[in-house]
């Protein structure tokens, strides 16, 4: 296979033609495939319907408290819920806040407070001060990078490395800027591309100096229990690393079982230090009397009837390890030798994390749309929706069936190839 840098302007004219040829063919299909957002498959949303029934005497209408979960009360969520995110992460019940049906609602809530009341009672609003920005390590989450957006929150990339966020930059501007107040983290199998954070990396983001006193990490632990091989990732404990740095009160840790059982009508949770989760009960008992009760009790007794949550995510990891083994072998069959873009090969998560090369990622975009595949937009993983090098585009390999996702990675392939071509045409 001749690689595009040792081919002359003929033979790239005519490879060109040929994989126009091949392209202008899937344009005359009628095809329709979203790999875009991580969505679990139908088929996986089937694990967990027995959750819909398992609510079935009058027994079950109470929680381990004998507190009636059908009525109003409990802001923090009822013990059993408590507990169970509490053994998963090693937080004591007053650490933990079980909210909604979304991680995501808290986080938005939890920069929403800081900025309108400040992180503790004594701490200026941040809404106040002329400038708050953020640290996002990129690629990363577009929706982390949202919510900055909706509170003009300045965003500063850092790049990413093979261990989690680049450390160096990392301590070097939070040292030196009041402003910077918070670093968005996905700890584990990180959105797109599936790092997991060393651990020296968590004992420096616990243990670095920061100029300003109310900084604080969001880590967002969304793909904790997502393995994808029986040999998972470990993270440190970023929350015991920051009690035996004297920083109790600096990470926010977030999760839910949105990709456990059902996204949208899942359960999460906040959890932090004593002192962090007493400040935002008070601010949160304002805004509601409590989440969904009867769905975090039917959560947890489902999880105890299957024999534990770890069986379902066996039974989650065993229908969509063989589609991220779709992507891999397809991206190493027809790209590998070309060495026109890279990929990563996560243990976990929901994505993979394509790089093509530099300024045609938008291009590789619009060509799939073209023959209808559906790619998440191309900056979307980047803060302001900007990839400075245009190259980095975000795979979803969980929703589409093996047959749909085969024929959509040769199409993103072919387009890969074509506008790697192009520019080297240019
Ligand atoms: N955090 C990360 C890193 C995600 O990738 C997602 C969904 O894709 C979420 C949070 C959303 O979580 P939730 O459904 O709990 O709001």
């Amino acid at each position: 296979m001749s690689q595009l840098k040792n081919m002359s302007l003929s033979e790239l004219t005519r490879h060109q033609e040929e994989l126009q040829k091949q392209y202008d063919m899937y344009k005359n299909e009628t095809i329709r495939l979203d790999m875009s957002r991580g969505k679990p498959s139908q088929e996986q949303l089937d694990l967990s319907m027995d959750m819909l029934t398992v609510l079935t005497n009058e027994s079950h209408v109470v929680d381990a408290n004998e507190t009636d979960i059908r009525n109003y009360g409990l802001l923090d969520g009822i013990p059993e819920a408590k507990e169970w995110f509490g053994t998963m992460f090693e937080m004591a019940a007053d650490q933990i806040i079980v909210g909604g049906n979304s991680s995501l609602a808290l986080m938005h809530d939890t920069v929403a407070r800081a900025m309108l009341h400040g992180v503790d009672a004594d701490a200026t609003p941040w809404a106040k001060l002329p400038k708050v920005k953020f640290i996002c390590p990129t690629p990363g989450y577009d929706r982390h990078f949202s919510i900055c957006e909706l509170f003009d929150i300045e965003m500063i990339s850092v790049e990413m490395t093979e261990d989690g966020p680049d450390m160096d930059q990392v301590e070097t501007l939070v040292a030196n800027d009041e402003a910077i107040k918070g670093i968005w983290c996905v700890p584990k199998y990180s959105n797109p591309e599936g790092i997991t954070y060393s651990d020296q990396v968590v004992q420096r983001l616990s243990k670095m100096e920061t100029k300003a006193t109310d900084f604080r990490i969001f880590w967002d632990n969304a793909y904790a229990i997502h393995h994808l091989t029986d040999t998972p990732d470990e993270l440190l404990d970023i929350v015991k690393q920051c009690e035996h740095a004297g920083v109790p009160n600096r990470v926010y840790q977030f999760a839910s079982t949105s990709k456990v059982t059902f996204p949208g009508s899942g359960i999460s949770a906040f959890m932090a230090s004593k002192e962090n989760i007493q400040f935002a009960k008070k601010l949160m008992g304002i805004q509601t009397i409590g989440a969904d009760k009867i769905n975090q009790s039917r959560h947890i007794r489902f999880f105890e009837q299957i024999g534990g949550v770890e069986k379902l995510m066996k039974q989650h990891a065993a229908i969509i390890k063989p589609k991220f083994d779709q992507v891999l072998s397809t991206l190493e069959q027809k790209l590998a030798e070309k060495e026109i873009a890279d990929w990563t090969t996560p243990n976990g998560g929901y994505f993979i994390s394509l790089n093509t090369m530099e300024g045609c990622a938008k291009r590789v975009v619009s060509l799939a749309a073209d023959v209808g595949v559906t790619l998440t937009g191309a900056g979307a993983t980047y803060p302001y929706g900007k990839d400075p090098v245009d190259r980095n585009i975000r795979i979803a390999p969980t929703f589409p069936s093996l047959g749909e996702l085969k024929k959509a990675m040769e199409i993103l392939c072919l387009c890969v190839e074509l506008a790697a071509v192009e520019k080297v045409i240019k």
